[in-house]
């Protein structure tokens, strides 16, 4: 039996299995304070070795059998996916399975140089998500706690937009008091520049994040504030199960939108897994626990055998985090009731 010829699950609440977002690395070079915060993750952390990660041969073999249930796009992310050693490697060999047809990473930008730029383009990356939450430098600083200076990443930005990718997103995490100010600046920098807004609300993930409700700023506010100077209308999503609600400029200005997982949950349409650099899968952002697959693979198990792993965890899956997250009236749960996994461990 392969992947191939077991029927695409759906999972306890009908969702099926559609993206795979692969870690490939915890490590990163910014520590932002919403998810490496420099207390935790400074000297002394120890991060993994590199026998520990999944190799480009075992993540290639997991994404093949991925793709037999019916996975179609990827994520590469991290930590810093850009500090993986010959990630263009990985990127080639994914290209190179049947039934992907959409390879995508999440990047802070610092080393997107544009040597590295069209290597990545080349080796058959499609998209582009990138991170930035502040223009100005003091607060761009502030946020991510390292020396990078500000033009690295805004360098970084104008070599993606450069070539060829099928989409550039900039992705602004907006934290209460920390950098609302900066909504307005980031809108009119990205207005006509070919890349795509995106805010997100400031989420609960890991656990040293200090996260708590009054510091989220949400859609509902960041969309006032746009539209106050900027008038919006709402566009229908591109596809079933988008996360971002999308907002157009009436004056065709370009779009942006909102990721607005904690005041509109999306968890009824979430067709997404994660994996860890270690192998293990989550089926929510918010796991307190991974399945692990490094084990399986390194111990000489049959395609059949991991499918089989794969179609059984997919077919239990229950997750809604945070829609319970929002019933319990903002009093964040953990599923499971301990530590949850940290967001530079799985990914975004
Ligand atoms: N280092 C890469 C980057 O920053 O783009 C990829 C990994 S990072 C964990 C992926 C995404 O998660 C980033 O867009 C980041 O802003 C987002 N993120 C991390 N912690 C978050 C939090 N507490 N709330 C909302 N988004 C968060
Ligand atoms: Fe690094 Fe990305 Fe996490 Fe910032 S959000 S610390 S850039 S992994
Ligand atoms: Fe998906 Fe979990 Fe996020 Fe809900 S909380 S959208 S189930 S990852």
């Amino acid at each position: 039996m392969t992947g191939s010829t077991i029927q695409n699950p759906t999972d306890t609440l009908d969702r099926p299995l559609r993206d795979l977002r692969i870690s490939v690395t915890d490590r990163c070079n910014f520590r932002c304070g919403y998810c490496m915060p420099r207390e935790i993750f400074g000297k002394g952390y120890q991060f993994l070795r590199q026998d520990q990660l999944l190799s480009f041969e075992e993540i290639t073999r997991l994404v093949r059998l991925f793709a037999g249930f019916g996975v179609r796009k990827l994520r590469l992310t991290g930590g810093e996916p850009l500090l993986r050693r010959e990630i263009t490697s990985l990127i080639e060999m994914l290209a190179g399975v049947d039934g992907i047809d959409d390879i995508a990473m999440t990047t802070n930008a610092s080393l997107l140089t544009r040597e590295r730029t069209q290597a990545l383009l080349d080796a058959g990356l499609g998209r582009l998500n990138i991170s930035l939450d502040a223009l100005d430098p003091a607060v761009h600083a502030r946020i991510n706690e390292v020396d990078t200076p500000l033009d690295a990443v805004l360098d970084g930005i104008d070599n993606a937009l450069g070539e060829g990718f099928s989409s550039v997103k900039i992705n602004m995490v907006v934290q209460k008091g920390i950098n609302e100010g900066e909504i307005i600046p980031m809108v009119e920098r990205f207005r006509h520049s070919g890349a795509i807004l995106r805010f997100i609300e400031f989420m609960d993930v890991g656990n040293h994040n200090q996260w708590s409700l009054d510091q989220v700023f949400t859609a509902n506010e960041i969309i006032r504030l746009i539209d106050a100077r900027y008038p919006v209308e709402p566009v229908e999503a591109n596809y079933h199960g988008e996360v971002a609600r999308r907002w157009r400029f009436r004056d065709g200005g370009g779009e942006v939108g909102v990721i607005s997982s904690i005041s509109q949950p999306f968890c009824r349409d979430c067709s997404r897994a994660r994996l860890s650099a270690i192998g293990e899968l989550y089926t929510c952002l918010f796991a307190t626990a991974g399945h692990d697959f490094r084990d399986l693979l390194r111990s000489g198990a049959s395609d059949a055998q991991i499918a089989q792993r794969i179609d059984s965890l997919w077919r239990a899956r229950d997750d809604r985090y945070s829609e319970e997250r929002l019933q319990g009236l903002g009093r964040p749960r953990q599923k499971g009731g301990s530590v949850k996994v940290e967001m530079s461990y799985i990914g975004g």
